[in-house]
């Protein structure tokens, strides 16, 4: 049976995004009795065995930034692919099994630090950008941006693109300000600091639903989802690697598939 349901899941890791590993080095594969079998969750028990497989990154990018003129903000992005985007911020909650649900399932997602948040274990998010993922930009302290001045928001920004990119290897183009608050003095604080685009949302992840835009409280395509490195202590004794699960299992049952923002968007 758990043969079965392992085989399951490896299927949907390969349908999911092009898991490049070889089936034989699956731990969950080596059959009854194999090295590392329990260690493996099983996410078909989580409800997560048919996630639909996202399209093809599109040639033409839908979402052009960079340009002259103040840094865009956008909170969806104007495709019509029956696609979502998962965007995750801060990172306070390191939870190991969050590592293994994305290595297993390959969800795309977006991740935006706060470098106060992150810098007692930046190692911790290095597997999750190694399957693709990109490091993106919310501040060094999470601060309401509007309540600094140009000074203070060109701090923030900047101090963190320059340690991200030390840690992470690549710059942040994205920046997400805290709780979606931004003036045009936070756009152009982006702007010295190299940012191409603020991301706010349209959808956020609560601790047992989703809270959305929409009154009908419906996903659209190209809309971008909010959720959290936030776990117990934040979220009421809830994991956010079951609070993800949850947020999932809702994009799955409204027919949409996850991919990635990045591949959407043309850089400069
Ligand atoms: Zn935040």
């Amino acid at each position: 049976m758990w043969v079965r349901v392992l085989a399951g899941v490896v299927a949907l890791a390969l349908l999911l995004g092009g898991c490049r590993r070889p089936v034989a080095e699956e731990p969950s594969v080596t059959g009854p009795g194999g090295d590392g079998e329990a260690a493996r969750p099983d996410w078909g028990k989580w409800g997560l065995e048919a996630l639909r497989p996202a399209p093809p990154p599109p040639q033409d990018k839908p979402l052009k930034l960079g340009g002259k003129g103040p840094v865009k903000v956008f909170s969806k992005v104007p495709t019509k692919d029956r696609v979502v985007f998962v965007t995750i911020d801060d990172g306070q909650e390191k939870d190991p099994k969050f590592v293994e649900m994305l290595k297993d399932l390959r969800v795309p997602v977006s991740m935006f630090l706060t470098d106060g948040n992150v810098r007692d274990d930046y190692g911790y998010f290095k597997p999750i950008q190694a399957l693709g993922n990109h490091i993106q930009n919310h501040t060094l302290t999470h601060p309401v941006m509007s309540h600094l001045g140009p000074d203070g928001q060109r701090q923030e920004i900047c101090g963190t693109q320059k340690s991200l990119t030390r840690q992470y290897g690549t710059v942040p183009k994205l920046f997400r300000p805290p709780f979606g608050m931004w003036s045009s003095a936070t756009q152009e604080a982006a702007r010295e600091c190299g940012i191409q685009g603020i991301v706010l949302w349209t959808a956020s992840t609560q601790i047992h639903d989703m809270q959305y835009d929409d009154p009908n409280k419906k996903l659209h395509d190209g809309d971008v989802l909010l959720a959290h490195f936030r776990g117990p202590k934040q979220l009421k004794g809830e994991s956010m690697t079951k609070m993800f699960a949850e947020m999932l299992k809702r994009i799955r049952r409204q027919g949409f598939a996850v991919a990635r923002l990045e591949d959407y968007i043309s850089f400069r």
